[in-house]
């Protein structure tokens, strides 16, 4: 057995022909899941997904089926999609909602009988036109056909979906943000805890976020059974994990594997998955989950990918976002556009993270520049060190939303693990990896 032979539980229609149409899922089953929760009581669907164990796939990995026991119990109570996936490198939802939306409608129907919800938003990055336009059409097709709406497959059961477009923000990806964005107001983080969504959400309703890829798992939950997920992957990490493979690799793309039963090693070098580094060249780093996890490098190849793994070695899985660095990679470049983009993305209303990004990204920039000084890697560290103490993972809450944390694990990686490479910026006035010319940078 390959460590690609595991079920493909979310993406195995991905490249059928016209997979986004209701003709096509049902050819496959689609709304078969729905129909098998429709026969079970909302806690019998609910306690499915707690055998399953499903861990949330939006970065923290918090599990679904906790989260769902956790509601308040006061009504109306809100479902709320996750689908505003904007982090560089992150693009696995981006595929499950263009190509596969009637599969996130069933998990989102599937979460919201569970839940006893009123009402779903389906919140989706407004830079997704593409598949904003296919999951509107998926949602007009699952009307008409009878799984939306009154009386949903003759259950008695119904509940209304709203397709809801993001506009631009990433901070809106944020949970609490996004339902700032809801309501209609600017996306600024709220303070959690001690109110979670889960109490205190969506018009100050008990609501429940979850991310697209965490509600196309129930599905096939529902029709194969929470022991049959369980079974898949190990200690916490169950099932499966779609993998946003970027940067250097020969086969950059989406793949699905199952937790815990292959490495970043197979991950990056497999033929059938990333197909090693372009031009055969060597690797020099990669960042495992998401960019604002901390950096690994080739002595971490064989981690396998599974959340407690990732973890062990001082990082995290996120949202499962690779990106490899090759050896031409300047990561003084690499690390400065990082910081950039979470900088530019700030809110504004904590000052670690509105000041604080700023410093790094400046400080950076001057070094890729050439104009460094011998004492700006002590300042960096001390800057990131304020934005996020001890610059761990989860974070030291200093900062309303992690967006700040987020900013000091590229610079603090690069810095620990290619100093010699900053003093040649800041000694010889000059970047070693200049971009035009091979090799390359990300
Ligand atoms: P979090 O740990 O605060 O919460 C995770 C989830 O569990 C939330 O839905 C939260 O409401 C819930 N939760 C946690 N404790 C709870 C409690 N006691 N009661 C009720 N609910 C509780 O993490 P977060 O701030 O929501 O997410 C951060 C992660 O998002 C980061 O680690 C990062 O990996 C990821 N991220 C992903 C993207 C992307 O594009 N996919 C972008 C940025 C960040
Ligand atoms: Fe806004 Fe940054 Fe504070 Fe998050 S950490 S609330 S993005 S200022």
């Amino acid at each position: 057995m390959t460590v690609t032979d595991a079920p493909r539980i979310v993406t195995r229609r991905l490249g059928r022909p016209q997979s986004w149409t209701l003709a096509s899922y049902l050819e496959d089953g689609g709304y078969d899941g729905l129909r098998k929760a429709l026969s079970m009581s909302p806690e019998e669907v609910h306690d499915a997904v707690n055998v399953a164990n499903i861990l949330g796939r939006g970065g923290a990995g918090f599990e679904a089926g906790r989260k769902w026991g956790m509601l308040a119990k006061s009504t109306p109570v809100y479902l709320a999609i996750n689908g505003d996936e904007s982090e560089p490198a992150t693009f696995k939802d981006h595929a499950l909602i263009e190509a596969d939306p009637h599969q996130l409608i069933e998990g989102a129907l599937i979460c919201a009988y569970a839940v006893r919800a009123d009402q779903v938003f389906l919140y989706v990055r407004g830079e997704f036109p593409l598949g904003i336009e296919r999951l509107q059409a998926a949602l007009n097709e699952a009307y008409a056909y009878g799984a939306v709406g009154r009386d949903i497959l003759g259950s008695g059961w119904s509940i209304d979906i709203v397709v809801h477009p993001g506009a631009g923000a990433y901070i809106c990806g944020e949970e609490t943000a996004l339902l700032e964005s809801l309501e209609g107001k600017r996306g600024y983080p709220r303070i959690k805890p001690p109110f979670f969504p889960a109490a205190v959400g969506l018009y100050g309703a008990p609501t429940i976020v979850n991310n697209v890829e965490t509600v196309s798992n129930l599905p096939w939950v529902m029709l194969n059974g929470g022991d049959a997920f369980a079974a898949l992957g190990e200690g916490r990490s169950k099932g499966t994990k779609v993998l946003a493979l970027s940067g250097h690799v020969k086969r950059p793309g989406n793949y699905e594997l199952e937790f815990a039963k292959a490495s970043f090693r197979d991950l990056i070098y497999d033929p059938a998955l990333g197909g090693g580094i372009r031009e055969d060249r060597e690797l020099k780093a990669f960042i495992p989950g998401g960019v604002s996890s901390p950096w690994l490098g080739p002595d971490h190849l064989d981690v396998l990918l599974a959340n407690e793994k990732i973890a062990e070695v001082g990082t995290m899985a996120g949202s499962g976002a690779v990106t490899v660095m090759d050896e031409g990679t300047c990561v003084v470049r690499a690390a400065w556009r990082i910081v950039r983009f979470f900088h530019r993305e700030s809110c504004g209303q904590c000052t670690p993270c509105r000041e604080g990004g700023g410093w790094v990204e400046k400080i950076l920039q001057r070094i890729e520049n050439g104009q460094g000084r011998e004492t700006d890697l002590e300042l960096l560290l001390d800057v990131c060190d304020n934005i996020s103490p001890g610059v761990t993972w989860p974070p030291a809450q200093t900062t309303i939303c992690v967006l700040g944390p987020s900013i000091p694990p590229a610079p603090a990686a690069a810095i620990k693990m290619f100093r010699d490479e900053f003093l040649i910026h800041i000694r010889e006035g000059r970047c070693p990896f200049p971009p035009d010319r091979l090799p390359r940078s990300v």
